[in-house]
């Protein structure tokens, strides 16, 4: 047997949804666990996780704040981090001018703030070495403008953005980075966004294994992104080619309060 430790991955938000779906496929190919969330749930995961054979060590911990993000690079104690996916996030439903500032902020903190602190943490360390596997969950959100959801669409706009960017300062270090770009996933984003009176809330969506599976496999194969689902992929490449009026006026259709009532 060899003394080589396995390799580690930390996954983000994994207590539930497609961060534990990520998660579990690290563990099914063999990478021990160093996983994160902000509520005590993500030790049940924890355990869940230790099941398929592999080392797991959970950090509850408020990713919105330096101080979180702080105490999960700690907790790495400075072994080696061979894939960072980055995943934590969350959405917020309703006008713009009728949200709650610091839940708003809350979005921003933790899809953008959090993220990039703890990409920038672990990506030196990758870089120094000379290789590692980045994943950001960025979403198709980002190609569109999200009336109702209007925070919530532009940071992911930032994070699809920022992940080609970064990607192309650090490839020739040795280091790859992934976008993966879901659609609407049945998970408990739309609940805990509060959408669940909308169309979109109501509507059909992804598995998340499967959309984990996608994103997997690309940053395993080194891909710049990967758009999961054939009719995400349409989408995104409509969306490529539409004014974002239109688009906006689409995404208020699907966003609206009240518009998945029948
Ligand atoms: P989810 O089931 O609600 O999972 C979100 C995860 O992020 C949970 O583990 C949650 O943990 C964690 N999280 C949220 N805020 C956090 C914070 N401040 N600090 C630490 N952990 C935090 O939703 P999901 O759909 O799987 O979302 C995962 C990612 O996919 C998100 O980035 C989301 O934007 C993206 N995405 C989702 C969809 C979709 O339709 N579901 C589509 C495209 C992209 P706690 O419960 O402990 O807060």
């Amino acid at each position: 047997m060899s003394d080589r430790p396995a390799s580690l991955a930390i996954v983000t938000g994994a207590s539930s949804g497609i961060g534990f779906e990520l998660a579990k496929r690290c563990a099914e190919n063999g990478f021990d666990l160093l996983i994160a969330a902000d509520e005590p749930e993500i030790h049940a995961a924890a355990d869940e996780l230790r099941t398929l054979g592999v080392k797991v060590e959970a950090v509850e911990a408020d990713l919105a704040s330096m101080e979180g993000v702080e105490e999960l690079y700690a907790a790495t104690r400075k072994r080696r981090v061979d894939a960072l996916l980055a995943n934590a996030g969350r959405g917020l439903g309703k006008g713009f001018l009728d949200q709650d500032f610091a839940e708003a902020r809350r979005v921003v903190d933790t899809n953008i703030t959090g993220t990039l602190y703890l990409i920038q943490k672990v990506g030196r360390d990758m870089r120094a070495r000379g290789s590692g596997r980045i994943l950001i969950t960025g979403s198709i959100a980002g190609f569109i403008p999200g009336t109702y959801q209007a925070v919530y669409n532009a940071t992911k706009a930032f994070l699809d953005s920022f992940s080609f960017a970064l990607r192309h300062e650090i490839r020739d270090h040795g280091v790859t980075v992934t976008c993966l770009m879901p659609g609407a996933t049945e998970t408990e984003f739309f609940e805990r966004a509060d959408m669940l009176d909308t169309k979109v809330g109501q509507a059909k969506k992804d598995d998340p294994a499967e959309v984990a599976r996608i994103g997997f496999e690309a940053m395993m194969r080194g891909d710049g992104d990967v758009v999961s689902g054939w009719k995400n992929k349409l989408q995104s490449a409509i969306a490529s080619v539409t004014p974002a009026a239109v688009l906006a006026e689409q995404h208020k259709r699907m966003a609206k309060p009240g518009s998945g009532e029948r």
